[in-house]
């Protein structure tokens, strides 16, 4: 769903039958005040916003979307009269997406759109992490073994993602140590080795596939 803030009404409904054209539901509100009841609704995917309108103008509405955490993610594109440098500026400042000098030709409005769409499209969920016979969803924090499910400390399921994540890179205990307590983390590398060694307990058989690299450190078993 596209919203469409446009106070001229011939403009608005050719955005909005353009938009239908393309493959896009849309709703067009000729002020804020329709657009915020909207909003407290529906979040739309994206927002054409014309900046001069009666009433709160653009600006200000871009303002506000951008203020909140629930509608700051929201696309937004802004439509500028010609000429206006200064509203173009402060509306990408504010965090608009794009802009869109008027007159603009509705096939550019589609193509901008489609492009900043594609651009913020939400990010893919992590994907599962796979080695051996383990396993970990960082999604759902979850970790199996052998197709167990195992419980693991914060500080053991971030030592085992990174490890995952390397794909049998060898780590020291010091590049573990900051990577996993952080870098201003006061303590002995021995921490590690207590972690990793609780870590291959509660992995069971699969507790193999964290290697020893004798005065190095530690590795996560590469694919046989
Ligand atoms: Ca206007």
């Amino acid at each position: 769903m596209i919203y469409c803030v446009e106070d001229e009404s011939s403009i608005r409904e050719l955005m909005q039958y353009t938009l239908n054209m393309a493959g896009f539901e849309a709703t067009g509100f000729s002020g804020s005040e329709g657009f915020w009841k909207a909003m407290a609704s529906a979040l739309p995917e994206l927002i054409m916003l014309d900046i001069m309108l009666p009433g709160e103008d653009g600006i200000s509405i871009l303002k506000k979307l951008r203020s909140s955490p629930v509608t700051a993610d929201i696309p937004v594109i802004l439509a500028t009269a010609k000429g206006s440098e200064y509203d173009k500026v402060t509306g990408l400042d504010l965090g608009a997406d794009d802009y869109l000098c008027k007159p603009f030709g509705m096939m550019e409005m589609v193509s901008r759109i489609k492009a900043v769409l594609r651009r913020t499209k939400p990010r893919q969920l992590p994907e599962l992490l796979n080695q051996g016979d383990i396993t970990l969803d960082p999604a759902r924090h979850t970790v199996t073994a052998g197709g167990q499910v195992v419980s693991l400390t914060l500080k053991e399921f971030d030592l085992l993602k990174l490890l995952l994540e390397s794909n049998g890179q060898v780590f020291t205990r010091e590049a573990l140590l900051s990577a996993v307590w952080g870098a201003d983390f006061i303590g002995e590398s021995r921490t590690v080795d207590v972690h990793i060694g609780t870590l291959r307990t509660k992995l069971g058989n699969a507790g193999v596939q964290i290697q020893t690299v004798r005065g190095v450190g530690y590795r996560m078993e590469g694919q046989p």
